[in-house]
Formats: structure tokens, sequence, C-alpha cells
């Protein structure tokens, strides 16, 4: 496949499907139907067993090299069973961290750092579920967040609250993006900003306090308290200052496996829709036979269609080590959109069976929502696409 932009004399192939990576997590997922699913949501409970399963099958570790104990698989092969997981009408949302968080440890961390963490994160002795990047007052304008972690000896002492921090009270570890350098100290704001794991299991009751956060899914949210948390100054991840950088160093990465989440619903929503247009007969018919069903089914087949080749570019320039921002941030863009429309048309196919819960409908629906906000909202992409890749102002 030839890109069109200034990427002319580069061909990149599109990839691997991995039909038997597929076929084995369709089967995993077979063992998770929408019943345990909605089960889970009634009481807030965490899928433990889903998540064992994964792991006992190494796909949480598939991103970790083989030295470090994990399969040492490509992008493209973490984005199928990410999209499998998805398609089966599961979600990986409490557990996909734990493929790409670790990212940051391994392209930045020591290499005492990346032997003491890396095989137990293969193996799923230690979780790395929890990602504290998120403020309150910031938002998405993430270097002008607040908590400060401030050096003292041989320790880092942080103060400060992340909202939104999902799974850390299913995690042992947490990477932590904080503040070491004073905003009106620095020559940029993207300057001063450190990356730490904080050992989740040492600070709780020693200033550190996780609340879970009530929300529209069960995605274990929680808001995050750190008073006077000591942080040993060897779980810095790199430089001191750099850690901005080494975030969005793994948002490639990171936007890639959720548009991969994004098509694997996309694909359940469709497939769904289509099962009911033709088994539901009404005025003596099957509502399929209805142009006014039948479209939006097809037209968000369409959609995800395109996403995905979109996708499986961004996939294919990263594996090559070409600069992909612009592709990654579209595929996300328009996975996220494929998602929710097909989510809209499976929804409304079903009519008033679209709000019961058994058919878990209503409930990927809601689930699917969240990828136009997080990990990044729609409007944060188009203006990175209007800057970056077609050279308009910044916009903020
Ligand atoms: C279920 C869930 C799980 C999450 N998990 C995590 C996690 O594990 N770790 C973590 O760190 N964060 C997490 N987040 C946070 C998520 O990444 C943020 O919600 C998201 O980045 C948006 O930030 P915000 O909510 O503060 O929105 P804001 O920054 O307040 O923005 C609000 C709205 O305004 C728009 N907007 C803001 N500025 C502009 C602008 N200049 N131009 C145009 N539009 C603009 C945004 O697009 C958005 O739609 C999670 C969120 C949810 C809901």
């Amino acid at each position: 496949m030839t890109s069109n932009n200034n990427l002319d004399h580069v061909t990149v192939s599109l990839g691997e499907d991995y039909s038997d990576i597929r076929e084995n997590v369709r089967r995993i997922c077979a063992g998770f139907p929408g019943e345990y699913w909605r089960r889970l949501e009634e009481k807030l409970d965490y899928p433990t067993e889903f998540v064992k399963a994964l792991t006992d099958a190494g796909y949480l570790g598939a991103l970790i090299p083989e030295e470090y104990g994990g399969a040492g698989l490509p992008l493209r092969a973490a984005s199928v069973i990410l999209e499998e997981i998805h398609a089966s009408g599961c979600n990986a949302g409490a557990c996909h961290a734990q493929m790409y968080i670790m990212g940051t440890l391994l392209r930045h961390g020591s290499e005492e750092q990346k032997k003491r963490y890396l095989p137990k994160i293969a193996s799923g002795e230690l979780r790395l579920q929890a990602f504290g990047v998120t403020e309150p007052t910031s938002g998405t304008d993430t270097t002008q967040l607040k908590t400060r972690a401030v050096r003292n000896g041989d320790h880092y002492v942080v103060h400060g609250q992340k909202v939104w921090t999902s799974r850390a009270l299913h995690s042992d570890l947490m990477l932590l993006l904080a503040r070491t350098t004073p905003l009106d100290q620095v020559k940029k704001k993207t300057e001063g900003l450190s990356v730490f794991l904080v050992d989740i299991r040492q600070s709780l009751g020693k200033g550190l306090e996780i609340k879970p956060l009530k929300a529209m899914i069960n995605h274990h949210a929680t808001e995050v308290f750190f008073d006077g948390v000591k942080v040993p100054a060897e779980n810095l991840i790199g430089e001191e200052g750099k850690g901005f950088k080494y975030i969005l160093d793994g948002m490639n990465a990171e936007r890639i496996l959720i548009a991969s989440e994004c098509i694997g619903d996309a694909r359940w929503f469709t497939k769904t829709a289509v099962k009911y247009a033709n088994e539901r007969i009404i005025f003596g018919r099957p509502i399929g036979q209805n142009q006014a069903v039948q479209f939006p089914i097809a037209r968000a087949h369409a959609e995800t269609e395109a996403a995905e080749i979109l996708l499986r570019k961004s996939a294919a320039m990263f594996a090559a080590n070409i600069p992909c921002g612009g592709e990654v941030n579209m595929a996300k863009m328009l996975a996220s959109e494929a998602a929710w429309h097909a989510g809209e048309a499976c929804l409304q196919t079903h009519g008033g069976f679209g709000y019961a819960k058994e058919y878990d409908v209503e409930r990927k629906w809601r689930e699917t929502r969240l990828m136009q906000i997080a990990p990044i909202s729609t409007n944060l992409i188009l203006s990175y696409v209007g800057e970056h890749v077609l050279g308009m102002p910044r916009s903020f």
C-alpha cells in the first residue's frame, strides 16, 4: 500500500491478520458470554476470571519482548487480540492497559527496571493496569497538571490528585505522570514532567488513597489522592523532566489498540443488527427488508471497512518506524465513529428490545460511546490533524 502524502516512496504491506490468534481469542471469549458481563455490571465487579484467561494464554504480555518473558509479538497481533475480544461481545477495558502501559518502561526504563518488572508483568504476577495522567482541573491540557513530585534524598514525595484512573484498585503498579520542576521554572511547558512507577500495594494507607468513581459503564475508574506518598528515586523512569515526551511516545501504540477495540465493537454491532433484522418479522416480513432499517447498518459497515484499512495502514507504518501520528489519530477517530454509528443502527434495529439488558446491545452501546472521549477526544484529534497534518494554525 502506498501513502499519498509525503511518503510516496514508501510501500507498506497491510500486515498479517493472525487467523490462529483470532480463533483462539474467540474460543476464550466464548466462555464469557453476555450474561457474565451483565452480572459483573450489576455488582460493579471486576472480570477477574476473564483477565486470568487472557493472561494464561499469554495475550496480555503479547508486546513484551521474549527476553523479558513476553510473547514478543508485533503491535498488529495485539491489535487483532483486542479487536476479537470486542467483536465477541466482551470488553478488554478491564485489562488492555497491561498490554501497552509497559511500553514506557520498555522504551525508557533502565535495564535493571526492565529485568525487575517486565517478566512479572508478562506472567501476570504483577499487574501494571493503572495510568495516572488526567487530573480534575487540567483535563486534556496535560502540561498544566498539578501533581508534584519533589526529590528528597533517595526518594520523591508526591502530592496531588488524579481522576478517572482506570483499574487502580485492580493494579499493583501505577505509571504516574507528575511535575518535578514547577511550570514557571521551565522554558517549555512540556518540560519538567516526570514518569514514575508507583507501587500501589506499598503506598496504600501511606499517603495514597483510591476511591471508586461511579460511571456510566463498569470501567473500574477511580480517583487517586497523593498526600506525601514516598516513591523511591529508583522508580523514576528515564530522565527527570522528560516524562511528557515518554508518554507521547506511547500514544501511537495506545491509539492503534483502542481503534482496534472500536473495530471489534463495530463488527459485533453489525453482526447483531443483521441477525435481528433478518429474524424479526413485523408487518409480515423481516424488518431488514425495509431499506430504512438496512441502510444505516450497511453504511456503518462501509465506515468500519474504511476505518479498518486506515488502522492497518497505521499499524504497518508504526511497525516500519515511519512517523504515523496523523494516520493513527485519524484511524482512532474514524474507528470510534464507525463503532458508534454501528451501535446506533443496532440499537434502533432492536426497537424496544434494544433497551432490554439481556440483549447486551445497550451495554455495548454505552461502552463504545467512551471511545470518542477517552483516551483522547475527537476534537483534540481534529486539532492535531488541522495543525500537524494540514498545516493550519494551532488552535489552543
Ligand atoms: C471511563 C473513563 C476512563 C478513563 N481512564 C483514564 C485513565 O486510566 N487514565 C487517565 O489518565 N485518564 C483516563 N480517563 C480520562 C480521559 O482520558 C479524559 O476524560 C479525556 O482525555 C478528556 O479529558 P477531560 O475529561 O478532562 O475533558 P476536558 O479536557 O475538560 O474537555 C472537555 C471537552 O471539551 C473539549 N475541548 C477541550 N479543549 C478543547 C479545545 N481546545 N478545542 C476543542 N475542544 C476542546 C474536549 O474535546 C472534550 O470534549 C478516562 C476517562 C473515562 C471517562
